[in-house]
């Protein structure tokens, strides 16, 4: 995949440092993969930091480069911005076909760029003839680039807003750390934080066997029985989607926990145990992870499948011991492993 650099050239921190942030969260936001800037600016690095621990994403910025020397020596595409030079609809689809398999660095100025800029770029490309912001031109170049696809990326951070049309939706996907704030907030015991931990950890082993998403799951293992702060009954998921949803957790968890009791619980099924009339059968496979890795730890102690089993047929619970037990197998068949072996 090409990664794209922006080479930002002249940086004065004391007059420019709001334009290049948001030269940087343009950049960020529209696909780059990295920023280096000319001057030392550490408020600059953290501002931009701070934005991607909160909004996900792996961007990386540097700061106190030597710029001419990170021209010289990259290796890939380089495309200046400029009023001066040709206009982007002409030069659009070359630079993108350079590009196939090779990388692209877009160098932007900040106060007037030096001829060596411009002699030292594969192409010098101009959103109009007139001027414009580096930020716009940047945009523009960037989307015209990526044809649109660019504003559909997931980022996955800390912070994910959900689009409403009136007001502001944030929903929170806590850290591992968080998760254990959250539980003691609601009252959970020394004893719930043990198989809560045990979970994750066996969740996240299958989870990196599969390549599942190890984040979701390991937050979702930590959160999975947060309602049984509030009753121990098969009512404890619905009660912990309720405190999650309360607490604005991303969607994925509270669906999660929602889902992790047995193998699931059918609409009819649920119906019949007096629980809402809504789906409590795991769908994506990192609940799937967790609704299993759940029946395989007792308190905190690992159960193979057949103690699991046993327990669930003493009790006259076929339909369910069937239901894990395929579970398990389709499990063990992603992870390439009999589960009861990981
Ligand atoms: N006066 C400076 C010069 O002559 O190089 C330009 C300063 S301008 C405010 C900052 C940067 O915005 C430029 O270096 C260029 O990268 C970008 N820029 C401004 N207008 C542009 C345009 N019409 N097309 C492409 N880039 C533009």
């Amino acid at each position: 995949m090409t990664r794209i650099t922006i080479l930002r050239i002249n940086h004065r921190p004391f007059r420019d440092k709001r334009i290049t942030t948001h030269v940087a969260l343009t950049a960020r936001a529209f696909g780059a993969s990295k920023i280096l800037i000319d001057s030392e600016d550490s408020e600059l690095e953290a501002t931009l930091n701070k934005v991607s621990e909160n909004f996900g994403g792996d961007f990386n910025i540097k700061s106190g480069v030597k710029w001419k020397s990170e021209l010289t020596k990259f290796d890939g595409v380089k495309v200046h911005l400029t009023m001066y030079g040709l206009p982007v609809a002409k030069v659009i689809d070359e630079i993108r076909k350079e590009t196939e398999n090779r990388d692209l660095m877009i160098i932007v100025g900040a106060s007037k760029v030096p001829p060596e800029v411009y002699d030292g770029s594969s192409y010098n490309v101009s959103i109009t003839n007139q001027p414009i912001s580096e930020v716009s031109a940047l945009a523009i170049l960037l989307d015209r680039y990526f044809g649109g696809s660019e504003l559909e990326t997931a980022f996955q951070g800390r912070l994910n807003i959900h689009p409403t049309a009136k007001g502001k939706e944030v929903r929170i996907l806590p850290k591992e750390d968080e998760c254990i704030r959250i539980l003691k907030k609601q009252g959970a015991d020394e004893k719930l934080l043990k198989h809560s931990k045990a979970v994750r950890d066996l969740a996240v082993k299958m989870a990196s066997l599969i390549g599942a998403d190890q984040k979701i799951v390991s937050i979702g293992a930590l959160l999975h029985d947060i309602g049984k702060t509030r009753t121990d009954g098969i009512d404890h998921a619905f009660a912990g989607s309720q405190i999650l949803e309360d607490n604005n957790i991303d969607e994925r968890i509270v669906k999660l926990v929602q889902r992790h009791t047995g193998a699931g619980i059918s609409m009819g099924e649920a119906k019949s145990l007096g629980l809402p009339e809504i789906n409590f059968m795991p769908e994506s496979v990192e609940e799937k992870i967790v609704a299993l890795a759940n029946n395989l730890i007792s308190g905190d102690t690992r159960i193979t499948i057949e103690q699991l089993l046993d327990g669930y047929r003493k009790k006259g619970l076929n339909d369910q011991a069937e239901r894990i037990l395929q579970l398990h197998r389709y499990l063990s068949e992603l992870c390439n492993k009999d589960i009861d072996k990981i």
